[in-house]
């Protein structure tokens, strides 16, 4: 580890600016994974940020459609999701959808906004995440989700940006010049996880997660039951989170949740 107090060593900012960055790589991946988080969050007065890393411009069945048309429309989707669940500020990055990468440019564009928020916790995919498979010979009947590409890319751009470029003093340092000083994130959040340790209680929260997510029309059949779909799904992390935790909830949302720093005053109060 370098000297933190070599002359002209620059301190790394440990304090939050706020609660929570949420990030995926399409409109509608944050509403599905932390929506009903976000809204707590929000609800609790709490500041709530959410960053799309793709254009979006891949979703949909109709070929003939013109990207800019189809992403412009997803962003003002997500814009008024957004706005249904309080989460104050959302950001589009706009790689081209179906195409993420890990890249320089990718990872640098994240320091930037992780700099420039400083959210306690950093809500992303689960990199690691590849293939979700029944058993054959148990469930016949199902078939696999192969996790989306820029899911995993996701993933490990986020994590890539924290660790080390976000809190290096010597990463990006043209960004110093814009005032984004290095920083410390406290804590990650990963969803569609399979090694998850957190469930939170959405149930005062639940008819405003599937609001956010009726807000994304191009996405869903228009006689989509949002409600009933995403009542059943948090009805089922609600029955894991009492098998694994004995918690009691109705409806929930499940994370892998990563400890990066605990604050001297946090490290007291448990001792
Ligand atoms: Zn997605």
């Amino acid at each position: 580890m370098a000297d933190r107090k070599a002359p002209g060593a620059l301190q790394v900012e440990k304090t939050p600016a706020c609660e929570a960055m949420v990030i995926g790589a399409h409109p509608d991946d944050d509403d599905f994974a932390a929506g009903g988080t976000s809204a707590l969050w929000a609800k609790q007065g709490k500041k709530v940020v959410w960053v799309v890393m793709t254009d979006g411009a891949e979703g949909s069945e109709i070929p003939d459609l013109v990207d800019t048309d189809l992403m412009l429309t997803r962003e003002q989707e997500q814009r008024m999701a957004c706005e249904t669940l309080g989460v104050q500020a959302v950001e589009f990055l706009r790689y081209p959808d179906g195409h993420l990468t890990n890249s320089e440019a990718a990872r640098k564009s994240l320091v930037r906004l992780i700099r420039k928020y400083r959210p306690r916790v950093v809500v992303t995919h689960d990199p690691s995440q590849h293939i979700f498979a029944p058993d054959p010979d148990e469930k016949p009947g199902d078939t696999a989700y192969l996790n989306h590409p820029d899911h995993r890319a996701t993933g490990n751009i986020v994590l890539d940006a924290i660790f080390p470029a976000v809190g290096n003093p010597r990463s990006y340092r043209e960004l110093l010049a814009e005032g984004l000083l290095p920083y410390q994130v406290h804590e990650l959040y990963l969803f569609f996880s399979d090694r998850v340790n957190t469930y939170i209680d959405i149930s005062e929260v639940i008819e405003l997660k599937a609001r956010g997510l009726q807000c994304h029309a191009t996405q869903f059949e228009p006689d989509t039951n949002m409600l009933d779909m995403i009542k059943s799904w948090a009805e089922g992390t609600a029955r894991e989170a009492k098998e694994k935790k004995g918690l009691e909830m109705h409806y929930a949302e499940a994370f892998r949740r990563i400890k990066l720093y605990v604050p001297e005053e946090e490290k007291e109060s448990k001792e």
